[in-house]
């Protein structure tokens, strides 16, 4: 599933190729990818005539602003998007078409069929779901260290599952909880109040830093992600833990453990990452 760093680079690509362009027909070919509103027609309906002003993010959903309306998008597993000529024949998994009124179009394809579409009147797409219950955007100026610490510092949960919880801190998933977790030092199932004020520290700067690295390169290609023009990110090669079992540390030289922490597959080294802490009574 695109996370963060890999829904930037598809905003990012998206508005160079189609912000400014005008909605002339919309065809849904798969309904099941829109979820609001119910009526498939009037979906398409309300998109006519309208031009694309921006297309932002909100955690790992994009959102794109209309002259009257939001569509809110998420890609799940393999949703994404690609630009054609009008005229160019369809590939498959193809399930929903924006023709503008220039002769290009805006294809949605996605194997998966899992992503989803929700179409809004401006502003409401805040107040409602899904967008409406989003937690911290953790590039925004907003997260700051308080900001986290207040998050997540007195929760009894384990650390990772709070981090992947998208009602705390939106956009980071499997790949950069990992990344975050080793570059902090700190096992996936430390109970998050078990952390110290320098660990929290730690621990924020790792998820910024992962996360701009990763947006600096165009995300992370770890299965078929593709941007908006079918160019790969090259994050992936620049992974410390994620993706790495068997092999061995980059820092310490120990084997790297894959196991399961909150129901998800979890990337560790026990040297560089230790459950049990030995601390000292003055910290
Ligand atoms: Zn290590």
């Amino acid at each position: 599933m695109p996370e963060l760093p890999e829904v930037e680079t598809v905003k990012r690509t998206l508005n160079v190729l189609v912000a400014g362009k005008t909605i002339k027909e919309v065809e849904v070919l798969l309904p099941r990818i829109i979820q609001k509103p119910s009526d498939i027609r009037m979906f398409e309906f309300l998109l006519q005539g309208q031009t694309i002003q921006t297309i932002e993010r909100r955690g790992k959903f994009l959102r794109f602003v209309l002259s009257d309306y939001v569509l809110v998008s998420h890609l799940r597993m393999e949703g994404r998007y690609g630009l054609y000529p009008s005229e160019e024949a369809l590939e498959l998994h193809t399930h929903v078409l924006f023709h503008f009124t220039d002769g290009t179009d805006l294809r949605y394809k996605d194997v998966r069929q899992f992503g989803t579409m929700h179409l809004f009147p401006k502003g409401e797409e805040l107040v409602q779901p899904p967008l409406h219950k989003l937690g911290l955007e953790p590039l925004d100026d907003e997260f700051t260290l308080e900001a986290f610490r207040q998050q997540i510092a007195k929760r009894t949960t384990k650390i990772k599952p709070l981090l992947l919880n998208q009602a705390y801190i939106v956009g980071i998933g499997n790949i950069y909880v990992d990344e975050s977790l080793f570059l902090a030092g700190i096992h996936p199932e430390r109970e998050a109040s078990s952390l110290t004020s320098k660990e929290l520290q730690v621990l924020y700067e790792a998820i910024i830093q992962t996360l701009r690295d990763s947006v600096e390169v165009g995300g992370s290609s770890v299965k078929s992600y593709v941007n908006g023009q079918g160019e790969i990110g090259m994050f992936q090669h620049q992974l410390r833990i994620y993706g790495r079992k068997a092999e061995a540390c980059y820092a310490c030289g120990s084997e790297i453990q894959k196991t399961v922490v909150g129901g998800r597959g979890t990337h560790i080294c026990l040297t560089c990452q230790p459950l049990k802490r030995t601390r000292k009574k003055n910290q």
